[in-house]
């Protein structure tokens, strides 16, 4: 059965006609395309690769961006496109994060017309992969501390240093790197294949699972004075893509939370114990869904609200540090208690709840966060 959506007070409403169809796409995509493999790709601790020409295609990559092929779509455009790939899994709404968020956004923020021309176009079409290299073994909730440096050897830069938990890594064709140097943190593109830059991927997770992740090393690594980005000077740079990658989290983190809901809705209506009653009949179930019908229905108008803030120009980064924190709660809230309400069954991969709650764990804000939460 096609998923209705989950909309208690007309949140849908206050979407233009352009906005339902492209949230219509962005449903159909994960209905049709991801949903029919998650599930193996879970087990099996495999991103589904094979979609991305067609993420491509369809305009989710780089989606908020402007020129080079991208699609231009307004910012709650995009994070309609966020919360229905999250439906389906947040491993497929991380690598869209990454590619748009975390790669595009500051080569077309920060980047040289060169690097713009030359990556833009690969990476909205997907025939460029990205991934963004911060997280450093010693340093995940402090960047300022990252030990990874460039250092100026005429007009090249080596690099040295570690990174860790870097989404993509592993297929990426190229990094986008920040390290410390004389002159502040400064960002580099490497390109996969680069002497002295080499990536493992991470195993053993019990999350995302469906999704890339892995270390990336750097050992006299030399890159020219072209793979810096000129404009990003400074933690400030890599902290504006965080801030970025943060909004499409807190819409992505409404969808998860709109499968279990609808998840445990209807297993409640069809399980039934007690005389043969539907356990939906008990009031205690009902207290349940309606804690989490309630709580999404203000993460949907949060998250409407900040994207019409971010296409007037005017949300800051706190509220989306706001939106986040906010979104991903209510969504591991909500995850818990689905699971709860399916009793045994929530626990087995045949129903999508406790892989989102998995995928949700780790999502929950780091200090950083909090940091630009009480710091407007
Ligand atoms: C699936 C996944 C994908 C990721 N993808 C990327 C990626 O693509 N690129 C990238 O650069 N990074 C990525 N990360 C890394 C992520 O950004 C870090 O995990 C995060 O910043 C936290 O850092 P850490 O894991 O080192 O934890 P730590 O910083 O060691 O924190 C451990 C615990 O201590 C708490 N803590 C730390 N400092 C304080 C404090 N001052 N006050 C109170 N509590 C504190 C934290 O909240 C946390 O609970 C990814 C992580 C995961 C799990």
């Amino acid at each position: 059965m096609a998923f209705r959506g989950v909309d208690y007070f007309c949140v849908d409403s206050l979407l233009s006609e352009e906005e339902l169809m492209v949230r219509q796409t962005a449903r159909r995509f994960a209905e049709e395309r991801v949903l029919p493999l998650i599930r193996d790709c879970y087990r099996d601790a495999r991103f589904p690769s094979e979609l991305i020409p067609e993420m491509g295609e369809l305009g989710f990559l780089g989606a908020n961006l402007h020129g080079y092929g991208c699609a231009g779509m307004s910012n709650v455009e995009y994070g309609l496109v966020m919360q229905e790939l999250e439906r389906a899994d947040s491993g497929v709404r991380s690598f869209v994060s990454v590619q748009g968020a975390l790669v595009m956004y500051p080569i077309h923020a920060f980047g040289s017309g060169e690097q713009k021309s030359r990556w833009l176009p690969r990476l909205q079409s997907g025939r460029a992969v990205g991934c963004f290299g911060l997280t450093e073994p010693d340093f995940g909730s402090n960047p300022a501390g990252m030990r990874s440096t460039a250092r100026r050897d005429g007009d090249a830069w080596v690099l040295n240093g570690e990174k860790t938990w870097i989404t993509n890594g592993g297929m990426a064709d190229v990094a986008m790197v920040w390290a410390r140097a004389e002159e502040g943190i400064l960002g580099f593109l490497v390109e996969r294949g680069t002497p002295g830059y080499s990536v493992s991927d991470i195993h053993g997770k019990w999350s995302m699972r469906a999704s890339v992740t892995s270390s990336l090393s750097f050992a006299d690594c030399r890159v020219s004075e072209s793979a810096r980005l000129p404009g990003a000077k400074g933690l400030k740079a890599p902290l504006s893509c965080l801030s970025q990658a943060r909004y499409g989290i807190g819409w992505g983190a409404v969808g998860a939370a709109m499968d279990c809901y609808e998840t445990a809705r209807q297993y409640s209506i069809a399980r039934k114990q007690f005389e043969g009653r539907p356990i939906a009949s008990h009031q205690l179930v009902q207290e349940k869904l309606a804690w989490m019908i309630t709580e999404i229905t203000k993460a949907q108008l949060l998250a409407l609200h900040a994207g019409r803030l971010k296409d007037q120009g005017k949300l800051e980064p706190a509220q989306v540090s706001m939106l986040k924190r906010n979104n991903v709660a209510m969504a591991l809230d909500c995850a818990r208690l689905s699971r709860d309400l399916l009793g045994a069954n929530g626990i087995t991969d045949e129903y999508p709840v406790m892989r989102h709650l998995c995928n949700l764990e780790p999502a929950l804000p780091a200090p950083k966060g909090f940091e630009c939460f009480f710091t407007p």
